[in-house]
């Protein structure tokens, strides 16, 4: 009997980790820096305190308890990767001896140098800790001091998501005094998505009283202030910056570049897999970093490791983007899935918690 492991226990993760207990009688070890598993695509309902912390978090330990007694998790940073002794090194000091590896470590916010103390003062929600802070905020501003400027830099699925939600519940909190200000750079909103996303998301954020800036750099963030390159500065009480994603590679802060079947390079027991590697569709599109690829990429690394553990053929990945739900805000969403079937309002708000909540079954089991 062999070893798999799989650094990090996210979406790729967690769906690589299912199928190899359900596909393989190996020993597999979950190595995760959190005791729990972080549920992003919830996070635009936790960010605007719409649920309940539970709803974004799922613990790891029983998680791998309900996998089997072959699965082991182990709470740790991952520091170095010996491909050759085919050992896995954490902060702590454990060796984790592996005969394949997946990396599934994710990515982290990208802040780009050109915006000004752009680290120091932009909040970060990639991770649960950011998140927390961010809620927090929304949280004091809403019920606390009632008014105050939120800016979400980035207008791609995350920031729309995230303007969204709160401006939905400041409306139903009636606090009219606070106002959102989505800034993008490029020149529409959900850019390079389907035009349907963006006229109905563009609809739904004016309705719900979001002022959309795009096409406009952001300059600066301040304790207080946002600066953009054309319009000036304005007053900033909370700056929730989604700009763009980097790879949370601990090799390198390069995406990984994988062969077809996923390994990092021919003959490897390592594989890579979601948002850390640059994964492309059949015909050679780049893929989304999404939940959806980085769990198409989690089961075919799976299935790939048991069968070079088996000395068989491996197979190439061939993911598909099979769609896209933007959530809208008090569980109103639009929609393009299958390339033509399109929905909107109340029905894709349904389709879109039905997907949210498939997903953390798979955690949690209920
Ligand atoms: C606000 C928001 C909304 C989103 N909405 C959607 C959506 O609606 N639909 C969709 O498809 N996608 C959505 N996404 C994107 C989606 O969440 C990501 O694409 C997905 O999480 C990628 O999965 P992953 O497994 O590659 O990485 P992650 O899910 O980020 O998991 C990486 C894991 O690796 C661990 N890790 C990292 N480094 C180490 C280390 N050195 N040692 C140990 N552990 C480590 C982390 O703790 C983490 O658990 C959203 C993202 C955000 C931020």
């Amino acid at each position: 009997m062999a070893t798999i492991a799989i650094l990090g226990c996210g979406y790729g993760g967690s769906a690589a980790a299912i199928t190899l207990a359900k596909r393989s009688d190996h020993q597999i070890v979950l190595i995760d820096q959190n005791p729990f598993h972080f549920l992003q695509a919830n996070l635009h309902n936790f960010l605007a305190c719409d649920i309940a912390t539970e709803s974004v978090i799922a613990p790891l330990n029983s998680f791998a308890k309900r996998l089997g007694s072959r699965v082991r998790f182990v709470c740790a940073r991952a520091a170095a990767i010996d491909e050759e002794s085919r050992v896995l090194h954490t902060t702590s000091g454990e060796a984790i001896a592996f005969d394949a590896l997946i990396i599934a470590s994710g990515a982290t916010t990208y802040f780009p140098d050109s915006i000004k103390q752009l680290r120091e003062y932009a909040r970060d929600i990639k991770g649960f800790r950011g998140a927390l802070r961010v809620r927090q905020a929304f949280e004091s501003l809403l019920f606390v001091r009632g008014r105050g400027h939120i800016v979400v830099g980035g207008a791609g699925l995350s920031g729309v998501e995230i303007a969204a939600e709160m401006a939905s519940q400041i409306r139903a909190f009636g606090a009219s005094q606070i106002k959102i200000t989505l800034v993008e750079l490029k020149p529409t909103i959900l850019p390079e998505m389907d035009e349907y996303l963006i006229n109905e998301a563009t609809v739904r954020l004016a309705a719900l009283g979001v002022k959309v800036i795009c096409g406009e750099a952001i300059k600066e963030a301040g304790a207080d202030s946002v600066v953009l390159e054309n319009l000036g500065s304005f007053a900033c009480d909370l700056f929730v910056f989604t700009g763009g994603i980097l790879a949370r590679n601990i090799v390198s802060r390069e995406r990984i570049a994988v062969e077809k079947s996923l390994q990092t390079h021919e003959g490897s027991p390592i594989f890579a897999i979601g948002d850390v590697a640059n994964l492309f569709d059949a015909n050679g599109k780049r893929l989304p970093a999404t939940s959806q690829t980085a769990k198409q990429s989690g089961v075919h690394a799976a299935k790939n490791a048991i069968a070079l553990l088996a000395n068989r053929p491996l197979t190439p990945f061939h993911g598909s983007n099979k769609g896209v739900m933007v959530a809208l805000g008090k569980r109103n969403a639009a929609g393009v899935m299958f390339k033509s079937f399109r929905v909107r309002g109340a029905i894709g708000g349904l389709i879109k918690s039905a997907i949210l909540w498939l997903h953390k079954r798979s955690i949690t089991g209920f």
